[in-house]
């Protein structure tokens, strides 16, 4: 039940020591105010039916009005800033959630069950929507009204302990029906995460500026809405079981706090008609006894808070536990170049799918070498690719760099080897200068910059900026941000990978989108922009793979056919079928 709060204990005190100890000072203080409103006044009554000393009078008053004064103000200076605390710390959980995310294997950002580990994860920290800090607080609640709890019955013990037993046993009563429905209440909200899942999935395709052509020229945006609907329906199903149960605790709670009161006037009114009591104590047990029930109730409700978010705690340490399989391995520092890499008997099979994409796969890669890979769609190219990022590891077999087994290679270390260009490449709402450099770039580098995208055709497009280099992509958070189009963007994604300058080079179908211009300019320039790399070409143009040493010919998720282009023309296999087919349209 508190390993949950101990986790939050521990990483917030890592990050921020200052918000424990301001919320620790705050809960004395949250203690201490009321519990002086409770007992002082009983002294100024004595006073005031007994003897009635002035300077007694002042002194009692005078303390109480300083208490509350001067702790509330104490109350109001630690709580403020206990907030912006809060707020830092919550950044930095943020963060924490962000880096996990990002380093886990790409394969499991396309794993469902992943993914609802993430939902519910969120929910612990979250509060399940009451929001981030919702259980600390409650641990802290708890720390606060303990200590007040205790004051009180301090007090309430010199009127009668049976009269404190009673209203334990009461409030026990209810905390332990309370801690029932709630426990169910978490089994459902649980329940409830891949459906909300779902719907913000929904809402973002109806919000996201990406979907808007295929919803509008399709007409599907009443059938998105009409899932929406659906999806949020059966959310509101979910929250009216809920509150039909929880008004259940409430209502047992409402009759327990009715003979609570009951027994406290009754018993009261009884002892000072009887004169064992006197006025001053009448006010005194009767403000006790009633601040005795909130703060009891308080206190279970904190508890019973950490209890319910206990339970969502499992997911975030499951969430956490997912082995990052990248980062496992020997991480040994990558072997120094030139770089040869070799497919030994390589297959693959993506996860949750039945059949292999690749089949013993053996293929090697000198240093330098440029190898085109063709096939038709389908056929398992990408996923060559894919593989040799390591966006993926082999189901069977091996890659190996320089005869090192890749997954022993440090992952990091592995990446700075490997520039690349996807066919589905993405850019961000950034600088044109930062998608090509990210954070590697200072000013001085800004010249380069500009060279490489003028390399790789965007001369024109430059002058056309507001900002040069400088100029943001997409409007998202720049009013004179500009659309780059298909072939735009795909210049900037290989200006990106020129930047990056790395070793070994994957070009996954670099110049789909570029016009015939664009593209010769490309192919001009393609020995000089793998001049010295390992390189691996995918490209439905045939005519391409002219200017590379060898040509892996695809099929099936094998490589059918393997050579030179003369070599493969004379055969008069696929390639050369394929090869002709693309031909005579140019003839
Ligand atoms: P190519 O690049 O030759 O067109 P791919 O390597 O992209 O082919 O795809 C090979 C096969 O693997 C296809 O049948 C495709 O449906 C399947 N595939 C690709 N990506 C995934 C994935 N993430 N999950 C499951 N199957 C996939």
């Amino acid at each position: 039940m508190f390993k949950g709060i101990g986790f939050l204990m521990r990483y917030t005190w890592k990050f921020e020591k200052r918000y424990i100890i301001y919320q620790i000072l705050l809960q004395i203080l949250t203690a201490l105010v009321p519990l002086s409103d409770i007992i002082i006044p009983k002294y100024i009554i004595d006073e005031l039916t007994g003897a009635r000393r002035i300077d007694v009078l002042l002194g009692w008053a005078g303390l109480l009005l300083a208490i509350n004064l001067l702790g509330n103000w104490l109350i109001s200076f630690f709580s403020g800033n206990s907030f912006v605390l809060q707020g830092k710390v919550f950044t930095k959980f943020q963060t924490m959630m962000a880096d996990q995310l990002s380093r886990s294997d790409f394969a499991r950002l396309e794993d469902p069950k992943f993914l609802d580990t993430k939902a519910k994860a969120e929910k612990f920290l979250y509060a399940n929507g009451q929001g981030f800090g919702a259980v600390m607080t409650s641990a802290f609640n708890i720390f606060g009204k303990l200590f007040t709890f205790i004051g009180i019955v301090a007090v309430i013990s010199t009127l009668n302990i049976w009269v404190v037993l009673g209203f334990v046993a009461l409030v026990l009563l209810n905390a332990f029906y309370e801690s029932k429905v709630r426990k169910q209440a978490t089994v459902w909200d649980l329940e409830k995460a891949p459906i909300e899942r779902k719907t913000s999935y929904y809402i973002d395709l109806v919000e996201n500026f990406a979907f808007g052509k295929e919803i509008r020229i399709y007409g599907i945006k009443d059938w998105i809405v009409a899932k929406v609907h659906e999806h949020l329906q059966e959310s509101d199903r979910f929250y009216a079981r809920q509150t039909r149960l929880m008004n259940k605790a409430r209502y047992l709670s409402v009759f327990t706090n009715f003979v609570l009161k009951g027994i406290t006037y009754g018993y009261l009114i009884f002892s000072v008609i009887k004169d064992f009591i006197g006025i001053g104590d009448f006010t005194m047990y009767m403000s006790a006894l009633m601040n005795f029930s909130d703060a009891m109730r308080s206190l279970m409700e904190s508890l019973l808070n950490i209890r319910q978010f206990g339970g969502y705690y499992n997911a975030l340490k499951d969430y956490m536990d997912v082995p990052q399989r990248m980062y496992e391995g020997k991480r040994l520092a990558a072997p120094a170049g030139p770089y040869e890499l070799r497919f030994e008997d390589v297959s693959f099979r993506y996860p949750g799918q039945e059949n292999d994409v690749l089949k013993h796969i053996s293929i090697t890669l000198h240093s330098g070498e440029k190898l085109s890979v063709v096939g038709e769609n389908g056929a398992g190219k990408t996923t060559f690719v894919k593989l040799l990022c390591r966006l993926y590891d082999p189901t069977e077999g091996r890659i190996t760099l320089n005869g090192v087994d890749i997954r022993e290679i440090d992952y990091d270390r592995y990446m700075t080897l490997i520039g690349s260009v996807f066919q589905d490449y993405k850019l961000l709402a950034f600088t044109v200068k930062e998608n090509v450099s990210f954070q590697h770039s200072d000013e001085e580098d800004d010249g380069r910059i500009h060279d490489i995208l003028v390399h790789s055709g965007l001369a024109r497009r430059l002058e056309t900026l507001p900002h040069d280099i400088h100029s943001h992509i997409y409007r998202t958070f720049a009013e004179d941000g500009f659309e780059p189009s298909g072939g735009e963007g795909q210049k900037i994604a290989l200006a990106r990978a020129v930047y990056k300058n790395a070793p070994i080079m994957i070009l996954d179908e670099p110049t789909a989108a570029l016009d015939p211009r664009a593209e010769y300019e490309i192919y001009q320039n393609f020995s000089e922009l793998t001049e010295g790399k390992t390189t691996v070409f995918i490209s439905h143009r045939m005519s391409s793979s002219k200017f590379c040493d060898h040509i892996a010919l695809f099929k099936n998720g094998e490589i059918a056919e393997y050579g030179t282009h003369d070599e493969l023309m004379a055969q008069g296999g696929d390639y050369k079928e394929l090869f002709d087919m693309q031909a005579q349209f140019y003839l």
